[in-house]
């Protein structure tokens, strides 16, 4: 069912959410803000979104039954991770609404198309080339060069699923990798990274929030910090990215652009690294700094209401805890201006995200 057949909801609907993470847990949260009753559907028990909603669906995503039963208590259904099978999305559309529009889910689950896509819109990427086998990564190693980045096409993330290649170069690496299909990819010398966190609504009207400086640790998102410390034509230009991935899409909701700045002679260059299409962790600290969250922006673009013109409160930095760094909570509760958000998670792992905290650096006193 297309988007444009279904009306503003009204208040009291139901949103349905693929994926119970803790993206799912506050779209959940803004959502009840603003009226509306949250359906979440995740095979995990233990899911962080299950703690806050009206009703949980636990099943796998390719439980047909389940999925007919859910569809039939939503009115629109949206999800939190990108990974969602191609089937679900397609047996689900037939049913309700979906969005943003699966098509989306098709291009950005695969780094290579997602790579292609971006290109084809005229928007600049690190060097890549598509790599099938031991010996094509020889050849790409040739035509891209070193160093580069050899990656999974499909389900990496926080840097799983991805070799650095500083010089040599062995065809085993390919092995390595477990001899999916991947991508090889320039390694981009950058100054830093940024994202651009944008909501598209129905009606094709584009809000983006401030543009945001991201540190990474062992490839996971440490700090993000708002504004980010680029000049105005670089945060034009990573706007300018962002409402254009967003328009070629025909996108309705939140979207994330992860971006390189490289410094380029006198100036700076933009280039695209990865497209999140759903609310981000980079955007995190919009719920504390900014008059509306890329949550409930979200919410409104799926809802069919009107976007808010996001304001920001001042210079923001969102810090994550992330495995063993919740022992530290104490220290964070008790600092002043301290903004914490606990995700409701029993067991630490290692890489895995507890918790957020928002600071808003120039906080009025009290
Ligand atoms: P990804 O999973 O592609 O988002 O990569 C995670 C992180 O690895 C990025 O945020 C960068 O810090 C780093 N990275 C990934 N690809 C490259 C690249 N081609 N050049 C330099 N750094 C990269």
């Amino acid at each position: 069912m297309t988007a444009q057949r279904l009306g503003p909801l009204g208040p009291d609907a139901t949103i349905g959410i693929l994926g119970g993470g803790q993206l799912g847990r506050m779209l959940a949260l803004a959502a009840a803000r603003l009226g509306f009753k949250c359906h979440v559907l995740c095979p995990d028990p233990g899911s962080p979104a299950f703690d806050v909603v009206r009703r949980v669906t636990e099943a796998d995503y390719a439980d047909m039954a389940a999925l007919d039963r859910f569809a039939a208590d939503v009115d629109v259904v949206t999800y939190e991770f990108e990974n969602v099978p191609h089937e679900t999305a397609t047996f689900l559309s037939a049913r309700k609404p979906v969005l943003p529009d699966p098509k989306v889910l098709a291009i950005t689950q695969d780094r290579l198309t997602e790579k292609e896509f971006v290109t084809g819109l005229g928007i600049a990427t690190a060097k890549f080339a598509a790599v099938g086998s031991a010996d094509g990564l020889m050849a790409a190693l040739a035509s891209v060069g070193k160093p580069a980045v050899l990656k999974t096409r499909r389900f990496g993330y926080d840097g799983k699923g991805q070799i650095m290649i500083r010089d040599g170069g062995d065809p085993a690496m390919f092995d390595e990798l477990g001899g999916q299909a991947q991508i090889l990819e320039a390694f981009v010398p950058f100054e830093r990274e940024i994202s651009v966190v944008a909501a598209r609504g129905r009606d094709g009207r584009i809000e983006c929030f401030d543009v945001i400086e991201n540190e990474h640790q062992d490839h996971i998102l440490k700090t993000s910090r708002v504004p980010a410390r680029v000049t105005p034509a670089v945060a034009a230009e990573a706007r300018r990215i962002a409402e254009k991935i967003a328009e070629a899409f025909e996108y309705v909701g939140v979207l994330a652009v992860e971006m390189f700045v490289v410094k380029d002679g006198a100036g700076h260059s933009v280039l695209v690294n990865e497209i999140a299409p759903r609310v981000h962790n980079s955007g995190h600290w919009t719920i504390d700094g900014a008059t509306v969250s890329q949550f409930e922006q979200h919410v409104r673009a799926v809802a069919g209401w009107p976007l808010a013109e996001p304001l920001r409160h001042g210079p923001v930095e969102m810090t994550n805890l992330i495995g063993a760094e919740i022992e530290d909570l104490a220290g964070w509760l008790r600092m002043p201006g301290a903004s914490i958000h606990l995700y409701g998670k029993s067991s630490v792992r290692p890489g895995r995200k507890m918790g957020h905290v928002t600071r808003l650096l120039s906080s009025p006193r009290r």
